[in-house]
């Protein structure tokens, strides 16, 4: 399954209904919600699908949107326990105000569902929308997403069924990737990629007018305003990150027939350890798009737990200690002297590669619903007033 997000142009008369259906949406979310609380208060247990699906029925906006809204909270729920279960923290499904409901699913296409893409978008009851489709889609699309951005712009998105690809050629080559917070990346064969440009001076920008919103008072129109200049700053730099993020796991794939990556922190540590710049700079949305990509190009991605790799000589194997300014590893045991990345690019290759100085791949890829909560965290405009569970909508609607 990949997605596609396009930007859909409604009619006024489409957005007004497009609005209203946003607004039974939220309803109904929260009288289901409602109701689940209310069983479990009563009776110790919750609801089944089954009976949430049936009170759904005639709410006024599409019936298979109304059924996907019963299907979400139901999922929320036991993900709730999932969560819990694998000690992660994590809070029961929210009650949503309107501004917080954003999008409505039809999870099936026609001819059993209720959309259909050809130049234009159709969809059930809104009728054809403009669409703007800046590239083709590959595979089967299975299900569509309405979705009203902060910046009060509309979006479809579709997910779609890719069938696996055979294959492809490569260059064969091997490389070893170290993540960094001073450059993108440093690769074992001595390539540096750069953070794209401009990023870091919106970032700069975006938080010093986040700061700005958050001393206006609340209500006031230089408040929404800010509020929307902050939602379309954002939205800008996620879109640039995403793209940039793709072409480089593109490029990366295509040349090199085994990529060898560290294994990510959970986000809780990754919060402790790095602050917030770990979610800026998009690593756990990397080492996703790395292990999907690497699929259909016949590459192979492995991740190694990182300890000690900036430490670890790559040449000798001794142990330097370094802080985190120091740029360069000089070991004092074989004299090597390199740059602290590159060094700890060997280091992650050395690793993946079973036979060489001790394979110390972990097999798996990042924990799925680890990353899931991640992804979604990096989706949130702005982390003051976006204080939610791993079960907002976002999630259903930013899958890879
Ligand atoms: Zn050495």
């Amino acid at each position: 399954m990949r997605t596609y997000k396009f930007r859909i142009y409604p009619s006024k008369k489409q957005e007004e209904l497009l609005n209203k259906h946003l607004r039974l949406a939220k309803n109904l979310w929260n009288e289901l919600l409602e109701h689940c609380k209310q069983t479990y208060e009563d009776f110790g247990y919750f609801p089944t699908k089954n009976t949430l699906q049936l009170m759904t029925k005639n709410y006024g906006f599409y019936a298979q949107a109304q059924q996907d809204i019963a299907n979400r909270i139901h999922n929320s729920i036991m993900r709730v326990f999932k969560f819990r279960k694998k000690g992660i923290k994590c809070g029961f499904p929210r009650f949503k105000s309107f501004d917080r409901m954003k999008s409505l699913h039809y999870p099936q296409d026609y001819p059993h569902g209720g959309f259909l893409l050809d130049k234009k978008l159709k969809v059930t009851p809104f009728g054809e929308i403009a669409i703007k489709k800046h590239r083709e889609i590959k595979g089967r699309i299975k299900t569509l997403t309405l979705k009203k951005e902060s910046s009060g712009k509309w979006f479809a998105i579709f997910a779609v069924e890719i069938p696996k690809e055979i294959p492809r050629e490569n260059k064969g080559e091997v490389v070893g990737i170290d993540l960094g917070l001073k450059n993108f990346a440093t690769l074992s064969d001595g390539r540096i990629i750069q953070n794209p440009r401009h990023l870091k001076k919106w970032e700069e920008r975006l938080s010093f007018i986040q700061r700005e919103l958050s001393k206006k008072k609340k209500g006031c129109n230089n408040r929404k305003r800010a509020k929307l200049r902050v939602a379309r700053l954002y939205e800008k730099i996620a879109d640039t990150r995403r793209d940039f993020l793709h072409k480089l796991s593109i490029e990366l794939v295509n040349n090199y027939s085994f990529i060898a990556s560290e294994k990510l922190a959970s986000q809780e540590m990754a919060e402790q350890h790095y602050g917030k710049q770990i979610n800026d700079a998009g690593w756990n949305m990397f080492a996703n798009m790395l292990a999907y990509k690497a699929e259909g190009a016949g590459c192979e991605v492995v991740f190694v737990n990182p300890e000690n790799t900036s430490k670890m000589c790559s040449r000798c194997g001794s142990m330097t200690e370094k802080t985190l300014w120091d740029r360069t590893h000089n070991c004092q045991y074989c004299g090597l002297s390199i740059d602290r990345d590159l060094n700890a690019a060997r280091n992650i290759l050395t690793r993946a590669t079973p036979g060489q100085g001790g394979s110390n791949a972990c097999d798996s890829l990042l924990e799925r619903d680890v990353a899931e909560a991640t992804s979604m965290k990096q989706e949130a405009p702005n982390k003051q007033e976006h204080v939610t569970g791993p079960f907002s909508k976002e999630v259903y609607s930013q899958q890879p």
